[in-house]
Parts: structure tokens; sequence; C-alpha cells
């Protein structure tokens, strides 16, 4: 077998006669990662559930490529039935994507939605809620596209871990975009005229360590028994991806 490499590599391609950004990779890096990061942490989800966060991560990630380099995204997912969260964050800086999903105390709600929050250094952020229709997370993109990036784009799963995301650039060939196939979007690069505009790379990497949450704990610095309360250590789970970090009360 071949080895793995650690990062994706993630190109964006103009599609010159249709006016179309196509941005696409293959994504077995980031979900061999993401499988060693859930034996690391014993955590073990149902295959439906796997499929989405797996499929939220590739799109995120594409869609961090469609975006200035700058901005670091995040997308949370309330499904209603399963009752799950998804969340799923990444920057193009860090080359980074991670995520984790949620089936307790997630609060139930009438319809699926999508909470997406931009943050940009130095500047203001930006947040939207989408509304979503289906179980499918390519349509949640193509539905986000049109609603909050005001264009529309085409999300799309090829064979072997391939994902591909094709958006509007002004003066699209609209009817191509909304008539693409997956067989079509498999031969774009043999079929149409395209330019590689830039290639990023990404990696399933949350950054978490013990330390980041040593802040959030100072209020128990003095009165180390109420969060510990005669155990010798606590594990803290990281909200973004679901690892587990043991604090000692001599880290404090
Ligand atoms: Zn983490």
């Amino acid at each position: 077998m071949e080895p793995v490499e650690e990062f994706t590599k993630v190109e964006s391609i103009f599609v010159r006669k249709r006016n179309a950004l196509m941005v696409c990779g293959q994504f077995t890096p980031i979900f061999t990662d993401y499988y060693i990061h859930l034996m690391e942490n014993q955590l073990r989800h149902k295959e439906q559930l796997d499929t989405i966060i797996k499929d939220k991560l590739a799109f995120l990630t594409l869609h961090l490529v469609a975006r200035p380099w700058a901005e670091t995204i995040a997308w949370t997912v309330n499904l209603r039935a399963p009752r799950v969260n998804f969340f799923v964050t990444g920057s193009s800086v860090e080359e980074n994507i991670t995520g984790h999903l949620f089936t307790e105390n997630v609060k139930e709600s009438d319809r699926n939605i999508l909470y997406s929050q931009t943050l940009v250094k130095g500047a203001e952020g930006r947040k939207s809620t989408v509304e979503l229709d289906d179980n499918d997370p390519a349509k949640w993109v193509e539905t986000y596209y049109v609603q909050s990036e005001q264009r529309p784009a085409r999300a799309f799963r090829l064979p072997d871990e391939n994902f591909v995301l094709i958006a509007a650039q002004p003066d699209c060939d609209l009817e191509w975009l909304e008539a693409l196939t997956t067989e079509d979007v498999e031969k774009i690069m043999v079929e149409e005229q395209t330019k590689v505009l830039e290639t990023r790379k990404f990696r399933f990497h949350c950054g978490c360590a013990p330390d980041r949450f040593l802040p959030a704990l100072a209020q128990y610095k003095d009165n180390k028994e109420e969060l510990f309360q005669g155990d010798p250590e606590v594990e803290i789970t990281c909200p973004r991806c679901g690892s587990k970090h043991v604090i000692t009360p001599d880290m404090l």
C-alpha cells in the first residue's frame, strides 16, 4: 500500500468559458486522520452520522478555498431527525480542518438549520443562518451558497473520496451549472478550458492541548476542590474536535 499523505491538496480552477470556479480535492488524508483521531479518543459514531461529518469536513474545506485566505469559518448544523449537532471549522492560514458531532443535550428545533460564522483577523466577522430542507450535506452547501453567498454553486461527491464545489462567477453560464451531473464534473478537466488559479493544503488538525483550557479554569485556582471534588484529575472534552484532555490540580 502507498503511504497516505498527511495533507489534502485543494485546487481552485477557473472554468474559462463557463465563468465558474471549480474547487476540488481528494480527501483520503483528512479522512484517515479523522479516523485516527476517533480511535485515539475512543469515539465511535453511527455510520450515517460519520458520513455526514466527513462530507461536511470536505465541503467546508472546499468552501474555505473558494473564499479569501484570511478567513476562519465554522459551520454548525442542527439536524431535527436524527437529533444531532454537527460542528466543523477550519482555516486556510492554519491549513487545518476539524470537527465533532454531538448527539447528547442537543436542543430540539423544528427544522434543520445551518449556522455559519466567519472570522477575519482585524475585521468584523460575519454570521448567517440558513434553513435546510433535507439531510444531504451536498444540498446544504448549495442552499448556503444561494442564500448566504448570493450566488449559485453545486457540490459533488466523486468516486475515491474526491469532492468538488463549483461556484458561479460573474457572467456564469448558469444553465450549464444547473444541469451538471457527477459524470459531467468528472470530465470538466478534459472537456472545458481550465486554468489552475491556486493550490492550498489542509489536514485534519485541531491544535487543542490541555494548556488551552487552563484560562477557562482559572476561576478554580484558589478553590480546586470545587472542580476536582476529591478526584485526582478531571477530563475536559474539546468542543471543536472531541479530544479528551486530562487536567490535574497542579496544572492550575
Ligand atoms: Zn480539539
